[in-house]
């Protein structure tokens, strides 16, 4: 598969080379040039297929031939070795579960499979690759253990200081080997902006190869589209008219989920779950894109002002405002009302939700008073432990640390501060 930029004046380059560069250099996400659906019959059968073989068949158009199949059967079963569950709350509301992997976070997935293609890429050359990486929270710890090991590959990990969760933090900070957490000075958009900066500054990028790891890498968002296969498959059978909220920031995940959808997957809906950081629910109110600084909460994974992928959507609805709005609801939900559904999904349905997926539930139920006869999946995105003083405030009651969260608890934090551009200027040439 060829990917094109969505700026449209960087040459067409291969699925290797979108993943190593990351974006293009016309500054442009990246965007494969076809998408060919699978059978219908794929679909129909699909609860007769192991969660790999459905993996396998979904993205092997996207990355062959610069994955040989055979690679890509091992990377996916390395990547899927954990369990996606529904859990069924009511009548018209699911869960999926997302946090069954490593970092107990749903970014496991992508930055599993981004790390084993890229590492796939580098046995063939010695040249070290750098992968940068911004964070507002789950990011930089699935980034780090996706690519804990892998050789040729360092990461540097920007977190903005104090607005992460302190498992999180623990989660990005205390790998060591080729991981390194930056703490900066500043709001997340902040560490996206320097992010950026790096890429563009030739000082940088004539001496060394810099990727990202965000989702504007082809390879960590791609992967995403398995969840809603993997949903579809537990539900079918029993609901029709499956919708999906989509708790959402750089809004990488939903627009997986279009892609999953233009793959021929029969998702009547989608419905994009705010916090705060509003941006897409008024663009869809007003049809003006008006991106702003991010606002912190806690939901902080998604405090993000200017959505990175929401360009890749706009070209799935091939920039047509009203063909996107009929597939696509947004809505907004501020943290005094998220505390209440935390609370809510607790009390009715004794399940503990995270801030997150409690935004998803929020964005379900938004949806069904207009759309009775839907049945909603809010994906549930982190584990409600990563998130530990707002859940236990809220839900009063003591939660155990699954064993991915105690691994990591007491281990010592590693990082160093920044506050400029400059600064991680020289620390990268330093390195
Ligand atoms: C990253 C993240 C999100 C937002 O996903 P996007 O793909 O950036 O929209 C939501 N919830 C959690 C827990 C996350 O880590």
């Amino acid at each position: 598969m060829k990917y094109y930029s969505l700026n449209h004046k960087a040459e067409n380059t291969s699925f290797k080379n979108a993943v190593v560069k990351g974006l293009a250099p016309d500054k442009g996400l990246y965007f494969p040039e076809n998408i060919t659906p699978l059978p219908k019959s794929f679909f129909d059968n699909i609860q007769n297929l192991s969660n790999t073989e459905i993996a396998f068949q979904a993205i092997k158009q996207f990355v062959t031939p610069d994955i040989p199949e055979q690679v890509l059967k091992t990377i996916i079963e390395e990547t899927l070795s954990f369990n996606f569950p529904i859990v069924n709350l009511s009548e018209h509301i699911s869960t999926l579960e997302l946090f069954h992997g490593p970092t107990m976070a749903f970014k496991d997935v992508g930055a599993r499979f981004m790390a084993r293609c890229l590492g796939y890429f580098n046995k063939e050359n010695s040249n070290e690759v750098t992968v940068l990486v911004a964070t507002s929270g789950d990011t930089g710890g699935a980034v780090a253990n996706g690519f804990l090991g892998v050789k040729g590959v360092n990461v540097v990990i920007l977190y903005p200081s104090g607005k992460v969760s302190d498992i999180q933090e623990k989660q990005l900070t205390t790998l060591g080997n080729n991981i390194t957490a930056l703490e900066v000075d500043g709001v997340f958009d902040d560490c996206q902006d320097m992010v950026k900066r790096a890429f563009l500054d030739e000082d940088l990028t004539s001496k060394m190869q810099l990727t990202s790891a965000n989702s504007i890498n082809v390879a960590r968002w791609l992967p995403q589209l398995f969840y809603f296969m993997f949903a579809y498959k537990q539900l079918h059978k029993k609901h029709e008219n499956i919708v999906f909220s989509v708790p959402s920031g750089n809004f990488g995940n939903v627009c997986a989920g279009m892609m999953a959808q233009q793959l021929g997957l029969p998702i009547k809906h989608f419905i994009a779950s705010n916090n705060e950081n509003n941006v897409v629910t008024n663009y869809l109110h007003t049809k003006e894109y008006k991106p702003k600084p991010s606002v912190q909460t806690i939901s902080n994974a998604m405090d993000v002002g200017n959505p990175s992928n929401f360009i890749r959507i706009k070209e799935i609805y091939k920039n047509n405002f009203d063909s996107l709005k009929t597939n696509l609801s947004s809505y907004s939900f501020n943290d005094i009302e998220t505390k209440k559904a935390l609370k809510e999904i607790f009390d009715n349905y004794n399940y503990v939700a995270d801030p997150h997926g409690a935004v998803g539930y929020l964005g379900c139920k938004a949806y069904l008073k207009d759309n009775k006869n839907s049945h909603c999946v809010f994906l549930e995105t982190a584990h409600p432990t990563k998130f530990l003083d707002v859940v236990e405030e809220v839900i009063k009651e003591k939660q155990l640390l699954p064993k991915q969260i105690q691994a990591v608890i007491d281990k010592e934090k590693v990082s160093t501060q920044i506050s400029t551009y400059n600064e991680l200027k020289q620390f990268l040439l330093n390195k």
